[in-house]
């Protein structure tokens, strides 16, 4: 655990100095602990670490001190604020080499052959063929609704003992469609499912799910957390500390899906910078959004900010701010789309989210160049769909770079 004690009362300063624990050199940051192990000064002091009786790094899969200072970062700001019962809530994190390693870890750590996860259209391409494709073979399906009523939310868990897990993505990618927290997790509350939420899009800083007492969180840490697009990684948490150090730690170490140092110390000095980033990301969505509503060659604007989303209501209950993702059709189609984005000129044409810099993708003739038009349009792929990031450059120079591509 981590020997931060100071009440933070801002999310920033939990940002820069939460889950720090002091470096036995005095290093100011805690170093990248290359090392695949660790010694003991003699062999009863082995086995007291192998047996858990005495606290400390064994093998660098089962967790290394690179590891623990990015994990109690994530987990002070997932709990930032929050209480159980009187007292600051407690919860535990376990660094993992990607969000779908965090993913897999949560979901063969809580389900056995016969189970059932209950979830919703437009999840993260990866999770989805995980739980249709990867899942299945082990008896282990899934049935997707539409989670945004929650009327079909509750007919559904009716309909289905098996159903164990609720599992959330909000906002979700690619559609950034929004789900109700708290409303799905009274219902699953009511009915005795567990509960998982991907909080990758959002971040802690705009949103925060254990508020709602979501069971897991699950974050792409490659995202917005690391925030500068230098390191793949992922993170489980969860509230049940007893459970997460035991048969989620268990299963994490055998599975082998472990960070690994030079990641994991990337990640927790990007997040450093968490609350500044997002701020200027959030701003600068909002005011693209507004420029490409009035722009003739714009059909669509797909933001939960702007007060015609079907989303926007909740988006706005139970987040700080929309974010910085937002989606637009251009009435031009799918030659519209391709000579849009050979046009940018400052903003970047690729496939990822949550660095410094604005990122452009086009599914049509990018991610989803290959799927059938018919399965494209079931997830709201459009032929002139454009996917953007809004990153942090002053909001002029965004706005004049994709003002003179769509001309
Ligand atoms: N969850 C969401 C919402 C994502 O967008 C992604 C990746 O884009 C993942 C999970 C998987 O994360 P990773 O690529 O780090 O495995």
């Amino acid at each position: 655990m981590s020997d931060q004690t100071f009440p933070f009362t801002g999310f920033g300063s939990a940002a820069v100095h939460g889950g720090h624990t002091k470096d036995p050199n005095y290093a100011h940051l805690v170093p990248i602990y290359a090392s695949s192990t660790f010694i003991y000064d003699e062999a009863e002091q082995g086995m007291r670490r192998f047996s858990r009786q005495e606290e400390g790094y064994i093998y660098s899969r089962w967790g290394n001190p690179t590891f623990t200072e990015a994990e109690n970062k994530i987990a002070a700001l997932e709990s930032f604020g929050l209480e159980k019962n009187g007292s600051p809530m407690k919860v535990k994190g376990i660094l993992h080499a990607s969000g779908m390693a965090a993913i897999t870890t949560l979901m063969l750590s809580l389900l056995k052959a016969g189970d059932k996860i209950l979830t919703h259209y437009s999840l993260y391409g990866g999770t989805e063929e995980l739980i249709t494709k990867v899942l299945p073979p082990l008896g282990i399906s899934a049935i997707i609704a539409d989670l945004r009523d929650l009327n079909k939310a509750e007919a559904a868990i009716k309909a289905d003992p098996a159903i164990k897990l609720l599992y959330i993505e909000t906002p979700a990618n690619p559609t950034i469609q929004c789900v109700d927290i708290e409303g799905l997790k009274g219902l699953a509350e009511q009915y005795g499912l567990k509960t998982a939420c991907d909080n990758t899009f959002a971040t802690p800083y705009l949103q925060q799910p254990f508020r709602y007492d979501i069971d897991f969180i699950v974050h792409s840490t490659t995202k917005f957390l690391n925030g500068h697009g230098t390191s793949i990684g992922g993170i489980l948490l969860g509230r049940d500390i007893e459970f997460m150090s035991t048969n989620v730690y268990t299963l994490a170490k055998t599975l082998g899906g472990n960070a690994n140092p030079f990641d994991a110390f990337l990640l927790t000095n990007g997040i450093k910078t968490l609350e500044l980033r997002m701020d200027r990301h959030c701003h600068n969505a909002m005011e693209v959004a507004s420029f490409l509503e009035r722009h003739p060659a714009v059909a669509r604007v797909n933001y939960t900010g702007l007060p015609d989303h079907p989303d926007h209501y909740v988006a706005m209950k139970q987040m700080r701010h929309p974010g910085p993702m937002l989606s637009f059709e251009l009435k031009a189609g799918l030659q519209g789309g391709i000579d849009f984005m050979n046009k940018l000129e400052m903003c970047v044409r690729t496939v990822s989210l949550g660095t410094c810099d604005t990122l452009l993708s086009h599914p049509a003739s990018m991610t989803h160049y290959s799927v059938p038009k018919a399965e494209k349009e079931k997830y709201g792929i459009t032929d002139g769909l454009v996917r953007m990031n809004v990153g942090i450059e002053n909001v002029q120079d965004i706005i004049g770079d994709i003002n003179q591509a769509l001309k």
